[in-house]
């Protein structure tokens, strides 16, 4: 089976080749290359905003049972492309295979839960104070979107902004991940057999910051939605905001994990574990701070220490493999910066620490103790298998600790105790607290952070709010 036939998608047509720029796409578990990938040049830009603007003035009129019902075919086309898709993306972005189908699988929710809330965009109507007016509020689609997605989920980044514009009523063009490209390929492909018209969705690829400054500065684009970093987001968001467009900003954030002394503590240090290496840790909702109280701390390191070492990392495509290489050579530098400034700040490791081989961006499972809370691993998310495990006394200090960031994504709670589960989630300053299990990220449930993690939420009842605008109609 031949990895995906990289290309761009504009105006309903894959094209590639001619005198464009081409990016080697390369294999992160073996550093073979798997394709090349077309840059769009000026002129596709350009040709991607005309026709997103002149899809626009059609598709913001399908009525939504129209839109539903495209939602639906891409839903039922996903569960059937699942295995291929999740193969590719096993070779360009590194996670075991399991986990790839399982993104894309579980993408297909994604698609239906979109194809039923579209149906549900309502209007209000406001009691007059003349009984001849009649006063309407109706939501209307914003226009024309550009979004930017990453590349550790690239699939479920990508499908989660699609449906939620396509199915307000917008249109898009969408610049995925040039490291992990073959995902959003396949999703163009998807909707173009599911029946979507031309021009409502556009796939461009480049260098990210030349394409984004491009389509942000163009009046032809009403909002922007960008997942990946704090500093890139909030570059694009003064962008957006000197244009005055709308933005949904999924960023960044640094977990904390609170392990109460009365917590389930050995089946929480090895749940957690294995949750840390998800996708190699480089997931923004990753566990990254763990805080243990002291009597618990020594079984809590026992244990999690145990099953992270105990992980069998590998090819994602080989029978076995629990963790993947690390998906391209960026993310071992900064592992490397992490832990060399964790021995210069008197950390002690634990597990791991360093690269596995020298083919392949693998990088051992790691956890550091004894670390002062200004050290780096503390205090920038290290999105990787790396683990801080620091003490604490009592609620107060760890709530205070926990806070201390300019993050405010995920955040998890382990305890026993109602009256603490319920303290904490008051007092965690977080978009999502999770108790005693791992439960975000559902297509009913809200997703998203508060302070320097983001703006808006993707998903749940929220999931078109940053895609609409609304109309007050007053009439006598
Ligand atoms: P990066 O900040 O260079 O890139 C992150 C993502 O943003 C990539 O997909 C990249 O293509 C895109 N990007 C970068 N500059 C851009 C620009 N000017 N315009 C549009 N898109 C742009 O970092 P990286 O080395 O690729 O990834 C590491 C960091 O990114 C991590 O520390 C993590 O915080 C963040 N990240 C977050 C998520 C997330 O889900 N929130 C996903 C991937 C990466």
């Amino acid at each position: 089976m031949a990895y995906q036939d990289l290309a761009l998608y504009i105006d309903g047509e894959f094209v590639k080749g001619g005198d464009r720029r081409e990016q080697d796409v390369i294999n992160p578990a073996t550093q073979e290359l798997l394709g090349k990938l077309p840059h769009a040049s000026k002129a596709d830009l350009d040709r991607a905003l005309a026709a997103a603007q002149r899809a626009f003035e059609t598709w913001k009129k399908t009525s939504p049972l129209e839109r539903s019902a495209i939602l639906r075919r891409v839903a039922e086309l996903t569960r059937t492309r699942a295995k291929e898709i999740g193969r590719d993306i096993t070779l360009d972005q590194g996670k075991p295979l399991a986990e790839a189908v399982a993104e894309v699988t579980i993408c297909a929710e994604h698609a239906e839960w979109h194809a039923e809330e579209c149906r549900r965009i309502y209007g209000r109507v406001i009691p007059p104070r003349n009984p001849n007016v009649r006063q309407i509020v109706v939501r209307e689609p914003i226009g024309v979107c550009a979004a930017f997605t990453p590349w550790n989920f690239p699939f479920n980044q990508a499908i989660r902004k699609i449906v939620a514009a396509i199915g307000a009523g917008c249109t898009l063009i969408l610049k995925g991940p040039e490291d992990s490209p073959s995902a959003v390929v396949a999703l163009a492909r998807l909707f173009h057999d599911a029946g979507l018209p031309p021009g409502v969705l556009n796939i461009v690829w480049g260098v990210p910051s030349e394409v984004s400054t491009y389509l942000i500065e163009s009046p032809i684009v009403r909002k922007i939605s960008f997942t990946g970093s704090v500093p890139v987001g909030k570059q694009l968001a003064a962008m957006a905001g000197a244009h005055m467009k709308r933005v949904t900003m999924e960023l960044g954030g640094h977990s904390p994990v609170l392990v109460f002394d009365d917590a389930d503590i050995e089946p929480a240090a090895e749940m957690l574990a294995r949750f840390k290496l998800r996708n190699a840790g480089q997931v923004c909702v990753s566990p990254t701070r763990f805080y243990v109280q002291e009597k618990a701390y020594d079984r809590f390191l026992a244990r999690f220490t145990e099953v992270i070492g105990s992980i069998k990392v590998g090819n994602g495509l080989d029978d076995g493999t629990q963790m993947g290489p690390l998906a391209h050579e960026r993310r071992i530098a900064s592992m490397e910066q992490f832990l060399d400034d964790a021995s210069h700040r008197g950390g002690k490791i634990v597990a791991g620490g360093s690269r596995i081989g020298d083919k392949g961006f693998f990088f051992a499972p790691t956890v550091v103790t004894d670390l002062p809370d200004d050290a780096k691993l503390m205090v920038d998310e290290p999105f990787g298998p790396v683990a801080p495990v620091t003490r604490f006394k009592d609620t107060e200090e760890v709530l205070r600790r926990a806070n201390s960031l300019p993050f405010g994504l995920a955040s998890y709670v382990f305890t026993n105790s109602l009256k603490t589960a319920h303290h904490v989630s008051n007092g965690l300053e977080a978009g999502m607290v999770n108790i005693n299990h791992f439960g975000m990220a559902l297509s009913e449930t809200p997703f998203g952070g508060i302070k320097d993690s983001g703006i808006g939420s993707e998903g749940g009842q929220e999931t078109f709010d940053g895609y609409l605008v609304t109309k007050f109609i007053t009439q006598v």
